[in-house]
């Protein structure tokens, strides 16, 4: 029977039976030990070097990348992608933040494979080719589960969004036209990132009972694992400066929108820390 102390006293008396063995081996083993540790140190050194060597953070001096390897808790990082490039996935666009130049038009523009408001000749029912397949995969996703999301709106251009804007003023008045609408040059439409979804049967079409619909339901819960968030959210109209429209998704990849729902953050200006944006300035 053992307990702990006879246990340690067998381990010794083995251990000094051990150094009678001849010293020579006792020494090589020595040196292989030493060996190995200072090659798994050495390939401990190597490793962090690569990571933070590989970290992407594009659209920031050198100097700032080296802050913010420094200050960046391990975890999420909030500098992976511009925020202020059209062309970034993760671009912040509102009244206060327009597009720049104003009159950007997206590289490549694709239709997606997935039910269409209007003919595939409509530059509306493209999209940003950085999103497509992820829209392609959530519409899919969504129909497997009773919900028949149809793209209403994708591509906007800043003629197309300028046509808009001027038709809400003149219905609405401007008060009432920016709440809902963007000026041109401001609108996440142009950037080829946002869509506007409805169901195939068009009911609820760009009107806030969509998000009492299964498929504004389906979108709110499921939105983020295909990288959308729902960009203008009921109680958020002080932050984006847009009424509730459960119907505009807005694409920012997988990762970050997991890490928003994960942190219960519904606007990307309250993510990255920027100004709300309740009116032009
Ligand atoms: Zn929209």
């Amino acid at each position: 029977m053992y307990d702990k102390t006879s246990y340690m006293a067998i381990y010794f008396t083995h251990f000094a039976n051990a150094s009678i063995m001849p010293s020579m081996f006792h020494s090589r083993m020595l040196i292989a030990l030493i060996l190995a540790i200072v090659a798994i140190g050495g390939i401990r050194v190597i490793n962090a070097r690569t990571e933070s060597d590989v970290t992407p953070l594009p659209n920031t001096r050198l100097s700032e990348q080296r802050d913010a390897i420094v200050t960046q808790p391990p975890g999420f990082n909030k500098n992976l992608y511009a925020i202020s490039d059209p062309s970034s996935i993760w671009v912040v666009v509102n009244k206060r933040r327009p597009l720049s130049p104003k009159t950007y038009t997206p590289s490549q523009l694709v239709v997606p494979n997935m039910p269409l408001r209007l003919g595939t000749g409509s530059s509306e029912m493209r999209v940003s080719a950085a999103m497509s397949a992820a829209l392609e995969q959530m519409a899919l996703a969504a129909k497997k589960e009773g919900a028949n999301l149809m793209l209403a709106s994708g591509y906007r251009s800043y003629g197309s969004q300028s046509a808009i804007y001027s038709s809400h003023v003149k219905t609405y008045g401007q008060v009432s036209a920016d709440r809902q609408s963007a000026r041109p040059g401001h609108s996440e439409h142009q950037t080829g990132l946002a869509a506007d979804l409805e169901p195939s049967n068009r009911a609820c079409e760009i009107a806030q009972c969509f998000g009492t619909l299964a498929e504004g339901k389906w979108l709110a819960a499921n939105a983020y694992k295909y990288g959308f968030i729902i960009r203008y959210q009921s109680d958020k109209e002080a932050v984006t400066g847009y009424m509730y429209e459960p119907w505009h998704v807005r694409y920012v990849g997988v990762g970050l929108a997991t890490e928003m729902n994960k942190q219960a953050i519904t606007t990307l200006e309250e993510f990255f820390g920027l100004p709300a944006a309740p009116g032009y300035e």
